[in-house]
């Protein structure tokens, strides 16, 4: 295969523009799948860095990828989620990684023929959340639902949840179209789909799939528990013969029982979110069937218990196992890591196989099992997935890896075979797909693809790995007593930091099952699309960075601080990893301890703050402008309560319209409440994000104290974020610096809402009837888990109808405020866009939200994107319904927004290095010991700046902090002339500006030089 020239590169470019990354980082992200190879075999699978990663969003460009691919001799590997293990993903042979990201659209839904034709890039979960839309489902998905792609499972192939009914994947689809190595697009149907499945890619590029589909129906679920694997075969073979009505049969083994017992819950702020199920130390067998076959099974089952010891489990457990059933990967949190085997067996062999797996193999091995009814032949079959938990840290990993091959060989002695091809088992293909099967596809392969160009080294080419695996099965029985000698810890021991990154950081990142479920759904993700932005990809970086193969830089630290904060992935983890936490502890260590540099806006905001407590800049004195004179008496700012609402700087300088609103509903209901007046500050979360910790410890000090001496133990807040400090953040930080904290937080809606349940407050009628949405703003949803007060308040409106976005309460997307609206707004208006589209497709006039910096972030990227929907206040909107009339916001924030946005370009290297061209005289004359003298004058001697040129990089940094006090009184005058700033921004620059200087120049200054020296050298010499 041809490796990628610069020609190569152009054209890519040329084809896909930003839909190609060239960048070393990104492209190991894109190196590998979920299995982790023990370092002693790895180098047989060469290096799996691709030279380009691309990603097609079209038909047709995948066509004209794989022309120009064949023409160039340019190996292209498939990727799907990378949710597979067998090494079908990898790069072995270079070239580029094909990416279907973008190839993700449900494209049709028949209702009548029940069939779903879509783009290959899809995820089951996506497509199924779009069938239910119209009374369908699927009829059967892979485990791994919530990431894996359509066209990834048929070119992997494999069974699922759904497969007792169903069978395979492949014989549940209709028909896939390809695009062949020749460039040609063919369409593959009843036996030709053999071309296609499980051929991994080798033989075409799936570009369309139409996969068959089932009416939605009620489920309802049993477990049962069998006190052996003898037992359990017995008793499925009755329910096989006995023709239940099942839909799905699933299985784990008493090991898995008992890991599962012992894996951590989900974690929330420091609390266990949901109960702990404990399961029975037996087979634990889950049946999945329709509702409305329950009695039916229910009178069968008993007499089927006679046969074996079976026992029917409650209904918690049964939901527990159903409702957690993508989530398996849960115990790798005691490994961290998982030595996985993966076999079909004959249902008649299950009990023997289990037996003698226990009888070989001393290492716990946890198994999970898929029954399929109709399997090969029209026999059942069992799917066994094994896993051995380990430390791929550790040298012994290496040993206690070749026991899966024993697994293997079990199953093959007990009539099975390994589940899947890939790279791995490529020498077993004859058997796992069969000689026939085999022949087919290496002939037809041989036909359209010569040159070898897709997925080269897979499926029907064993290469060196496939060649070592086949001997290591051979002498298995000589290394599985090593294997079975090693003795592994089981449970979490996040002792050990390595280099910077905290212990349990470090141990979360190998216990990352890289299974991709908190891909998609991660705003950060999908605002950009690379898989360095997604959790998947900060772990898999992280374990590459503690293995010293990757070092922090300054976009890496921004790859970090960019996360929105929004949560969601921590609810979609399939191993319940704290991801956001995690991402939060970095931000202190990078940002605090370390001292790198954090957002430049940040820094503008932390010199307001400090000055003013508040961070628009704007002065102290005017904090209350906002607040209604006549509430003042009843509810005086400064003054002492039970209750203090914190509005928070925002709703104070920006979004008048939300204190006033909050104040008023508050006063309405009777709630006895002061605020803090002019004392009050920033609440600090932006700090927190930042990373300055410093700042934020000083600032919530000072609040707590305010609220303390406010005789208050209550604070109600309006924004989310400001709640999230009081009601998480500060009794954590509290805690940790030993300030007593009797405080607890409430949002207005929850102080409302039990008002409105208690029929003691009521809205007037609206005298237009209009329809609204509810956004879901994460730091009060998934943050504060406040979810239905905001809903129960509008939906108490009368004439107001509540319609839900598709994705909402813990589902809910964010909307990309602060942290990338300050880094990116253009990828802030591309997320931020996705959630105003939800809305009008959920066919709202009006998108509520609580959020003052949501409402700024809808605001600006409605403007932007030119999306015909009003974003408005929701305590704004509830208490205009009482005739209340608020300033309109939107000029405001047009207005404090446009200052915003200038400074985000001003303070990058290239906006410093763009102003410092303004004022070359004065940067020049303000060089110290005569040199501006000195360079003016090299400027007139030919070539003598050129030799000069590399000393600036050493220069710059020693000259630039003597020279820009100097220039203060210019720059700042160049700024004002650039941003159009209010007066009290203006009045404050001079202050202002040389801290955020001081503060980011150091950071920045390397990158700079480049930028400033030939506009320098251009002015010396006088052409500028
Ligand atoms: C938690 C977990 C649970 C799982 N449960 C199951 C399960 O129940 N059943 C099961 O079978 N598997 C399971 N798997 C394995 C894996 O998820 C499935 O094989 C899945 O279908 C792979 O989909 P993907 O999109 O991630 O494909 P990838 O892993 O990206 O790709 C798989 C193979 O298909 C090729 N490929 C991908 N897209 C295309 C395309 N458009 N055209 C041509 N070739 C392509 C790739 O090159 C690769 O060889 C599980 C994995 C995890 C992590
Ligand atoms: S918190 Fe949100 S933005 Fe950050 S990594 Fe998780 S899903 Fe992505
Ligand atoms: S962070 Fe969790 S959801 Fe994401 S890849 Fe890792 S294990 Fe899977």
């Amino acid at each position: 295969m041809a490796v990628l020239q610069a020609a190569d590169k152009r054209s890519l470019e040329s084809l896909f523009r930003t839909r190609v990354s060239f960048d070393r980082m990104e492209r190991t992200l894109y190196g590998h799948d979920i299995a982790e190879i023990p370092s002693l075999i790895k180098p047989l699978v060469g290096s799996t860095v691709p030279d380009a990663v691309v990603q097609p969003a079209s038909e047709e460009e995948l066509v004209a990828l794989v022309r120009w691919a064949q023409e160039n001799r340019i190996a292209l590997t498939p990727r799907g989620r990378a949710s597979s293990g067998y090494g079908g993903v990898l790069p072995v042979k270079g070239g580029l990684v094909v990416d279907f990201l973008h190839l993700s659209k449900l494209l049709e839904i028949d209702t009548k023929t029940q069939t779903a034709r879509v783009q290959p890039g899809i995820c089951w979960e996506k497509l199924d959340r779009e069938l239910a839309k119209k009374d369908l489902t699927l009829r059967l998905y892979p485990s791994s639902y919530p990431a894996a792609t359509v066209g990834g499972w048929l070119a992997q192939g494999g069974a699922g949840f759904g497969s007792y009914e169903s069978g395979w994947f492949r014989d549940n689809v209709v028909s896939a179209r390809a695009v062949l190595a020749n460039g040609t697009v063919r369409e593959f149907s009843g036996s030709d789909l053999d071309l296609v499945s499980e051929a991994e890619g080798t033989t075409g590029l799936i570009s369309e799939v139409t996969v068959k589909v089932m009416p939605k129906e009620r489920l309802g679920v049993i477990s049962i528990g069998c006190p052996d694997a003898y037992d359990l075969q017995r008793l499925v073979e009755r329910i096989v013969k006995d023709g239940l009505p099942i839909w799905s049969l699933s299985f784990i083994n008493p090991r898995m029982a008992e890991m599962k017992n012992r894996a951590p819950l989900r974690m929330h702020a420091g609390h266990a979110v949901g109960e702990r199920v404990l399961l029975p130390a037996s087979y634990v067998m889950t049946l999945a069937f329709r509702e409305k076959d329950r009695q039916r099974i229910d009178d069968v089952l008993p007499n089927l218990f006679k046969t074996c010891q079976a026992e029917l489990l409650s209904d918690k457990v049964a939901h527990h196992e159903w409702d957690n059933r993508f989530e398996m990967m849960v115990v790798k949190r005691l490994g961290p890591s998982l030595v996985p085997a993966e076999v079909v067996i004959p249902l008649s062999s299950l009990g023997d196989m289990m037996a003698e797996v226990e009888r070989k193999v001393s290492q716990p091995v946890v198994k999970e099992g898929l029954v399929i009814r109709e399997g090969a032949g029209g026999n059942p079959e069992v799917v066994i997935l094994g896993f051995i938990p380990s430390d791929q840290r550790k040298f012994s990993y290496n040993f206690i890896f070749p026991l899966s091959l024993t697994i293997m060989k079990i199953a093959e002695r007990n009539g099975g075979k390994p589940y899947a091809t890939g790279l791995y088992f490529a020498g077993k293909a004859s058997q796992i797909l069969g000689r026939e099967r085999l022949g087919r596809l290496k002939a037809f392969k041989a036909r359209v693809d010569p040159g070898n160009i897709l997925n080269p080294g897979k499926v029907m080419q064993g290469g060196l790995m496939a060649s070592a695996l086949s001997l290591g099965a051979a002498i298995e029985p000589l290394i599985r007593p090593i294997g079975n000698h090693v003795i592994s810890k089981i449970g979490e021991r996040p002792t050990q930091s390595v280099r910077d990154i905290p212990a349990d950081v470090a141990w979360y990142a190998y216990t990352c099952s890289q299974c991709g479920y908190c891909v998609a759904e991660c705003d950060q993700f999908y605002g950009r699309g690379w898989e360095s932005q997604s959790p998947r990809g900060k772990w898999y970086w992280l374990r590459e960075y503690m293995a010293g193969r990757q070092q922090w830089d300054q976009q890496m630290v921004d790859t970090f601080l960019v996360c929105t904060t929004c949560e969601m992935c921590d609810t979609r983890c399939s191993t319940n990893l704290p991801i956001e936490p995690s991402w939060m502890k970095l931000r202190g260590m990078l940002i605090n301890e370390e001292q790198r540099m954090t957002f430049p806006p940040f820094e503008m905001m932390a010199a307001a703050l400090k000055s003013e407590g508040n961070i628009w800049a704007g002065y102290r004195k005017d904090r209350m402008d906002w607040y209604p004179a006549d509430l003042k008496a009843a509810h005086p700012p400064g003054g002492k309560a039970k209750n203090v609402y914190f509005a928070g700087c925002t709703a104070s300088y920006v979004e008048h319209d939300i204190g006033q609103a909050s104040v008023r509903l508050l006063d309405k209901a009777g709630v006895d409440f002061v605020h803090l007046g002019k004392e009050e500050n920033c609440c600090g979360t932006p700090m927190l994000v930042a990373g300055r910790w410093d700042l934020f410890a000083e600032i919530m000090k000072r609040n707590i104290e305010l609220v303390k001496q406010a005789g208050a133990d209550t604070v109600i807040a309006s924004c989310p974020a400001c709640d999230m400090m009081w009601r998480q953040c500060y009794p954590e930080w509290a805690k940790k610096l030993g300030i007593d904290y009797p405080i607890k937080a409430r949002h207005y809606s929850e102080i409302l809402a039990e008002q409105i349940e208690a029929g003691k407050f009521r809205f007037p009628k609206l005298e237009k009837p209009v329809t609204v949405t509810w956004h879901d703003s994460c730091h009060i949803g998934r943050a504060s888990g406040v979810y239905e007060p905001p809903r129960d308040v509008i939906q108490a409106i009368p004439n107001v109808k509540l319609v839900e976005m598709s994705h909402n309460r813990e589902q809910a997307h964010c909307c990309a405020s602060v942290l990338t609206l300050i880094k990116e707004p253009p990828v802030a208006a591309d997320i931020g866009k996705v959630k105003l589209d939800e809305a009008l497709a959920a066919g709202a006039e009006k998108i509520l939200s609580l959020c003052p910096c949501c409402q700024v972030q809808l605001r600006v990227t409605a403007d932007k994107k030119g999306v015909p929907i009003e974003v408005q206040d929701l305590a704004h909107f509830a208490a205009a319904a009482f005739g209340y009339t608020f300033p309109d916001p939107n000029p405001e924030v047009r207005k404090q927004w446009a200052v915003f946005d200038a400074f985000i370009k001003l303070l990058t290297p290239q906006g410093f290095a763009d102003l410092m061209g303004t004022m070359w005289p004065d940067l020049i004359d303000a060089m110290p010991l005569g040199m501006g003298r000195m360079m003016r004058l090299l400027g007139k001697v030919p070539g003598a700046l050129r030799l000069m040129r590399p000393m600036f990089p050493v220069l710059f940094p020693r000259l630039l902090p003597l020279m820009l006090p100097k220039v203060l009184a210019t720059m700042l005058r160049r700024v004002e002339e650039q941003i159009e700033m209010p007066k009290y921004m203006r009045e404050q620059m001079p202050d202002l500006m040389p801290k955020v200087m001081d503060r980011l120049m150091p950071h920045m200054i390397g990158d700079m030089v480049p930028l400033i020296t030939q506009p320098m050298i251009d002015y010396l010499r006088g052409k500028s």
